[in-house]
């Protein structure tokens, strides 16, 4: 198959990986930087262009497209859409999944659990958010933010009312929410290929930090997870309509509870902790699916 991987950096571990995983499965693969291509977008036979050439022949299409890029990269991806080329996940639903509260909304719609969370766009409604929040200590968290960074714990009201104002004040939107304190600084990412977890690791986090993000010093194990939990992250995936994607989960008292559905998770931290051929996984699922205009939008979302 001829596989095209939009992507900007080509020595990143899982761009890399994927690359390794598809040329040793006999694949023609193309690491295409998602901000070089251009096209003509009124054209109703679509096409894109990239370094002057016209792409041609593709089975297939991985979407690795940074936060920081979605709109241009989308766009790029909905016109290999149109063209027919399979895309391992759907434009559609990459979009959902980088809108943290449409995101929560409809996961929340198809009863999966999630930590009590608590948004208003209005500082003068701080009061009435956090106690919907239940009070401190309370999670507060930037929409935008990546990596941890921006994910603020709070332990009174008093502090947490002076963070919100301070966010709200610098014109950044916010949400609240309930604090896993059972979670123990660890969460849980399961990685989805189709409608199974193929991999699943802990992130504890570095000593003193209740966030367990990697790129904030946190480590990372192999983990097995319950029934539910692996119920909870398919049925993530499918209300978010990605078929490959990293699932955020936090052990709570209650149950599992979803922090965040990534669409391009990363490959690293996951491989190195479990020793399983992620990338593999990934490339043998677009094997059997990439059927020429298997995609159900087809650009038109
Ligand atoms: P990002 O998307 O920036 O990584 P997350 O929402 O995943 O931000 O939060 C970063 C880390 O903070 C998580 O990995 C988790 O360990 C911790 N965390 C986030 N939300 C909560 C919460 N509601 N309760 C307890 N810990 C949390």
């Amino acid at each position: 198959m001829k596989i095209a991987m939009l992507a900007r950096n080509a020595d990143l571990y899982s761009h890399r990986r994927l690359k390794e995983a598809a040329e040793t499965r006999g694949h023609d693969f193309h690491i295409i930087n998602t901000l070089r291509c251009y096209m003509n977008i009124a054209s109703r036979r679509p096409e894109i262009y990239y370094n002057g050439e016209k792409l041609e022949g593709f089975n297939a299409v991985i979407p690795r497209i940074g936060a920081s890029i979605t709109y241009y990269g989308l766009a790029v991806l909905r016109q290999f859409e149109m063209m027919r080329v399979y895309p391992l996940n759907e434009s559609v639903a990459i979009g959902r999944s980088r809108d943290k509260l449409r995101s929560m909304q409809l996961l929340a719609r198809d009863g999966i659990g999630l930590p009590v969370t608590t948004f208003a766009h209005d500082p003068k409604q701080t009061e009435e958010v956090l106690e919907l929040a239940g009070g401190a200590p309370v999670v507060i968290k930037l929409l935008e933010g990546t990596q941890g960074i921006g994910v603020v714990l709070a332990d009174t009201n008093r502090s947490a009312k002076s963070v919100v104002e301070a966010f709200r004040g610098a014109g950044v939107n916010i949400l609240l929410q309930e604090f896993i304190k059972e979670a123990g600084g660890i969460d849980i990412r399961a990685i989805v290929v189709g409608n199974r977890v193929i991999a699943a690791m802990k992130r504890t986090g570095a000593e003193g930090d209740f966030r367990s993000n990697l790129h904030r010093g946190g480590s990372a194990q192999v983990i097995r997870l319950s029934p539910e939990e692996r119920a909870t992250a398919v049925r993530a995936a499918k209300t978010m309509g990605l078929n490959v994607c990293g699932v955020d989960m936090l052990r709570a008292n209650h149950g599992p509870v979803v922090m965040e559905v990534n669409s391009s998770p990363g490959l690293e931290g996951v491989e190195k902790a479990t020793g399983y051929d992620v990338a593999g996984k990934i490339i043998e699922y677009i094997e059997k699916n990439a059927n020429k205009g298997s995609t159900k939008t087809k650009g038109k979302g």
